[in-house]
């Protein structure tokens, strides 16, 4: 029985741990340089954004369409 609980128990930590990190996964950013800034673009959702060259945003930003 006390199996099952510890079965149970890890199933959900891995359950919260994918929610958590679902999102930064999903996002693969393309970088287009332009000057001093770059323009990166998520192939996955298509979001646009505007940052520092060489590195890309951490958050998906898939639900801010
Ligand atoms: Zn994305």
């Amino acid at each position: 029985m006390i199996f099952a609980a510890g079965f149970v128990f890890v199933f959900v930590i891995l359950l919260f741990y994918n929610m958590k990190f679902r999102d930064r996964r999903l996002c693969r950013w393309r970088e287009y340089r332009q000057g001093g800034v770059s323009r990166w673009t998520c192939i996955h959702c298509g979001a646009e954004t505007e940052g520092t060259p060489g590195t890309p945003p951490k958050l998906c930003l898939r639900d801010h369409i």
